[in-house]
């Protein structure tokens, strides 16, 4: 018995007292936890394993015996738990949506047998406050997603955005560089036909023609991956494009000891696009391709039909590369090559061609096992 049940004649206004006291207890619990969750999602905002572990340690105290509750928030899967959670006998549970799906649950469990009171051990109250924070989880993971997504958008169109303003830029130097480089080229080849020039004078002027040769080569690559949008269109077979490149390396792959496979799908859908830039695509995957298997391996090229798309897929046995290696493929002038091999322009300017024909392509690489490209084209180009 309460001293409060005892003692008449003003019991029932104790009692009252008691009770308005134990409920604004309840009622603080309840806030603190809520509040608790708010600022979680503040302080770790992006971290999302972070806040459903801090969510998980603040449950126990807004329920009725904080020391024997243990708290566990499941989503997609993984969960979190506050320390010593099994689930038992008295236990509350709550269903987190998101997006209208359901994702996981919220639950609660007492370590040690309690009296019962509205469901199971737990009060009333105890079920709206769990309900309440299975809810604020719902939108704490719809808000992270939509995070998620935008950022994933925003590095898509920065990436696009860069490689047009990079696009200008290298044309605008090229054009510049063009000029003075055949005076240097024609001149340097001049001079070393003239018959006075002494052998190592001779030798020195050769190289000048080596590097401006390089250098021309660099300039005509700049001005391809410069060029916006397809120039000629036509109706064309990929398998035909794929088999005319891989003409230009029947030496080269016979020479490297690399076995060539093809599985071109006889059915393949034409598309609309340009057969000089397609080719330019396929020719530099190969050249990858091959340099990256110096002891040889195998080439496979496979077509196919997609959904309103055809695929085209570059898998090679060489040496792959690391994630941070993958995540910069497209960035213009990213190699790994030394200067006589890489550029850094042949994955940019497949993936302005491709881009500009509406069209996507994506590398996977397992290093030390090899390398798979994968463009998609679509066979109705979008606005046509
Ligand atoms: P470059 O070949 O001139 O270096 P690219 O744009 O063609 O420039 O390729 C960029 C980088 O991507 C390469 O330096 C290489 O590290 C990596 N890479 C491209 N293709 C492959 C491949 N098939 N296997 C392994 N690494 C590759
Ligand atoms: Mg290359």
């Amino acid at each position: 018995m309460t001293p409060a049940q005892e003692a008449p004649p003003d019991g029932a206004h104790a009692n009252a007292a008691v009770y308005a006291a134990s409920a604004l207890q309840e009622r603080v619990k309840e806030l603190t936890c809520l509040y608790g969750i708010s600022q979680l999602s503040e302080r770790f905002d992006g971290c999302i394993e972070k806040i459903l572990q801090g969510v998980a340690e603040l449950i126990p105290a807004g329920w009725q015996y904080p020391d024997i509750a243990r708290a566990r928030i499941t989503i997609d899967g993984c969960s979190y738990s506050t320390a010593g959670f099994s689930p038992g006998p008295q236990r509350q549970a709550a269903a987190i949506v998101a997006d209208g799906r359901p994702r996981g649950s919220v639950e609660i469990v007492y370590t040690e047998l309690r009296p019962e009171r509205d469901e199971g051990p737990f009060l009333g109250e105890e079920r709206s406050l769990l309900d309440e924070v299975a809810a604020k989880i719902g939108l704490i993971i719809e808000r992270h997603q939509g995070k998620d997504e935008r950022s994933r958008l925003q590095t898509q169109l920065l990436h696009a955005d860069r490689l047009a303003t990079i696009g200008q830029l290298a044309a605008g130097v090229a054009h510049e560089l063009n000029e003075p480089l055949s005076g240097i080229l024609g001149f340097a080849q001049l001079a070393r036909k003239h018959p006075n020039v002494p052998a190592h004078a001779a030798d020195d002027i050769q190289k000048i023609v080596n590097a401006c040769l390089h250098a021309r080569e660099v300039i005509k690559r700049l001005l391809l991956f410069a060029r916006q949008g397809p120039r000629a269109r036509s109706r064309l077979s990929l398998n035909e494009i794929i088999a005319g490149a891989l003409d230009l390396f029947e030496h080269h792959l016979k020479k490297e000891a690399i076995t060539l496979v093809t599985a071109l799908d006889p059915y393949l859908p034409k598309i609309e696009g340009d057969p000089g830039q397609l080719t330019q695509v396929l020719v530099n995957l190969v050249t990858n391709a091959i340099q990256a298997m110096p002891q040889g391996g195998t080439l496979t090229i496979r077509t196919a039909a997609g959904a309103g798309d055809v695929v085209c897929v570059v898998d090679d046995t060489g040496v792959g590369m690391g994630e941070d290696v993958r995540s910069r493929i497209f960035d213009p002038f990213f190699t790994t090559k030394d200067v006589d091999h890489g550029t850094g322009l042949g994955l940019p300017v497949a993936h302005g061609i491709v881009a500009a024909h509406g069209g996507t392509i994506a590398a996977e690489s397992d290093p030390g096992r090899g390398t798979r490209f994968t463009i998609r084209l679509p066979i109705e180009e979008p606005g046509e």
